[in-house]
């Protein structure tokens, strides 16, 4: 194989989603101590260290502890290039969290063992399934009580409608926690807590192993047999093609806090998913091998740089190879150029980059020419990329400038930031944009809006929310929003380019909708 082959070859793409304090940054940061990126666990905790100041307006970011916007981490194990995304994971996360699942090849959900399924992780759970990409469960905290493993599983499995394969076992848990069963080797390896180094003591022990009973006690070892002929007997079957087709998730259990489980899961992991995918443009499929350059953009960071008010524009790369100063074509500016200071970020440190393929992702500088969704190719190679769903906002208000002179820097101020996807513009049918309304995904956005709105455009505002909780797309072309019979609380709006939409209150208020108006036919996600 070539070495260019080689390369896309070895990549592997990935989110790792969870609810808030399930262990995501805490997993994270393990994987990347197998990689060598980092010498000490720890070092990723950006978020409550100061070192994560990357921009201004996240002051709000440091003040409140959280991390607001996603970042990409690569590090190299056992021959494979590992790309992690990481994804907010605070209730107040924003819609780059759904747009980042857009630029992986498959998800890790990390799970608390004694939470279940949380409400934050079936959102982004929901995304990966319109998607069909692998996922693959990690349980974790299992040296904390857990809840009943059947009972874990049966909540993915309901919650989420997929099906699931163990494919290790826990013994115990808290306490109690004696390590976990590997259903493939048929071994168990006995929990061994270390104080997260990277190497942690392996004892592994066959089933008719005399020192068994002595490891892991009488009552857990007949617990242990009786599970294992239930899984055996009553589980799903294990299924290569429907893991790849994101229907049936491989579920490890393990502690990422103890390391325990950590780095098996890592390989495996890796067995499971696949290099990068074909990605679908809008005439055909571009093969992650193709000579030719392409990517996509799929996160805008704004204002790295409050002086310059710059942006970076973060980009999958779907086919070929990039190499610094070369020239690209931007399909949406219909332009050649020169991607500049092209980056990538290690733990925490940005680098230039001299090369990167398909599978990887680079920021570069954007003078405000991106737009999330484009693409950008080789010049002798045109394509476009389908456009990154326009996921459905949560909350809204109506928002108006406090000073009616500084029209133009509310304008401004509000198209921008929508550019770059932090926030949905929308208007009433016929109005102007002296009042708009936004729509967020997680309502922390709109405390950036209005910091960043007064320290980069100086422009008041002045909010009012909204009662509404969901937004529809109308399909239908051909109907005129204003013929509609709707309940009294909801309203008709379009966003800027005209598309028509409806706010609710409340499902009732939908269903009103569907069943007075035969034929509309409404829509969760935008299309850009
Ligand atoms: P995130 O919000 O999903 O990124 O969660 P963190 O990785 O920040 O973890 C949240 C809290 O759970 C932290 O206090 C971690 O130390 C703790 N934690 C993470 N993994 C484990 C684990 O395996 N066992 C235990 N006992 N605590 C854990």
């Amino acid at each position: 194989m070539s070495s260019f082959k080689e390369e896309i070859s070895k990549r592997r793409t990935f989110a790792i989603i969870s609810h808030p304090d399930a262990g995501k940054t805490t997993l994270t940061e393990k994987l990347l101590l197998y990689g060598g990126a980092i010498n000490l666990a720890g070092s990723v905790k950006g978020k409550r260290t100061a070192k994560h100041a990357v921009s201004d307006w996240m002051e709000i970011e440091k003040q409140r502890g959280i991390s607001v916007t996603s970042s990409v981490l690569q590090f190299k194990y056992n021959g494979y290039c590992i790309n992690i995304l990481d994804t907010p994971g605070h209730e107040d996360f924003s819609e780059d969290t759904y747009r980042t699942l857009m630029a992986a090849d498959s998800a890790v959900m990390v799970i608390d063992g004694s939470k279940g399924v949380e409400k934050q992780t079936i959102k982004l759970f929901k995304v990966c399934v319109m998607r069909n990409i692998p996922i693959i469960t990690f349980i974790n905290k299992m040296d904390r009580d857990a809840k009943n493993s059947f009972d874990l599983l049966e909540d993915i499995e309901n919650v989420l409608g997929i099906h699931t394969y163990p494919v290790n076992w826990p013994i115990g848990s808290g306490k109690e926690f004696k390590g976990v069963y590997d259903r493939n080797s048929k071994k168990i390896l006995a929990f061994t807590a270390n104080n997260g180094q990277k190497e942690v003591e392996k004892k592994e022990l066959t089933l008719d192993d005399p020192a068994l009973e002595d490891t892991i006690g009488y009552y857990h070892k007949q617990d242990l047999f009786d599970e294992i002929e239930l899984l055996d007997g009553a589980g799903d079957e294990f299924d290569l093609e429907a893991v790849r087709n994101g229907q049936l998730t491989p579920v490890f259990f393990g502690s990422a806090l103890t390391n325990f489980g950590v780095e098996p899961f890592l390989e495996q992991f890796l067995q499971l998913t696949t290099p990068p995918l074909p990605r679908e443009t809008v005439d055909e499929k571009v093969e992650p091998m193709s000579d030719f350059f392409s990517a996509f953009v799929f996160k805008i960071q704004a204002n790295m740089n409050k002086a310059h008010r710059d942006r970076v524009a973060f980009m999958r790369i779907c086919s070929g190879k990039f190499e610094k100063n070369m020239e690209v074509f931007h399909v949406q500016g219909n332009k050649k150029m020169r991607l500049s200071q092209p980056q990538q970020i290690m733990a925490q440190e940005r680098e230039i980059v001299d090369e990167a393929y398909a599978g990887d992702i680079i920021g570069v500088f954007d003078p405000g020419i991106f737009s999330i969704g484009d693409t950008i190719c080789s010049p002798g190679h045109k394509v476009q990329f389908r456009g990154i769903p326009t996921f459905a906002p949560e909350h809204f208000a109506l928002v108006r400038q406090k000073d009616t002179m500084k029209r133009k820097q509310f304008i401004k101020g509000t198209s921008q930031i929508a550019q770059e996807g932090a926030i949905q513009i929308f208007q009433e049918l016929d109005a102007g944009m002296e009042e708009v309304i936004v729509g967020v995904v997680g309502v922390l956005q709109f405390d950036v809006l209005k910091y960043r709105l007064q320290n980069e455009y100086n422009c008041d505002i002045i909010m009012e929310t909204l009662p509404y909780e969901f937004i529809r797309w109308i399909v239908n072309d051909d109907i005129d929003p204003k013929t509609l019979d709707l309940a009294s609380d909801t309203k008709k709006i379009q966003d800027l380019k005209g598309n028509h939409l409806l706010l609710f209150t409340s499902y009732w208020s939908i269903n009103w909708a569907l069943e007075h108006n035969k034929g509309l036919e409404l829509a969760e996600f935008g299309t850009n």
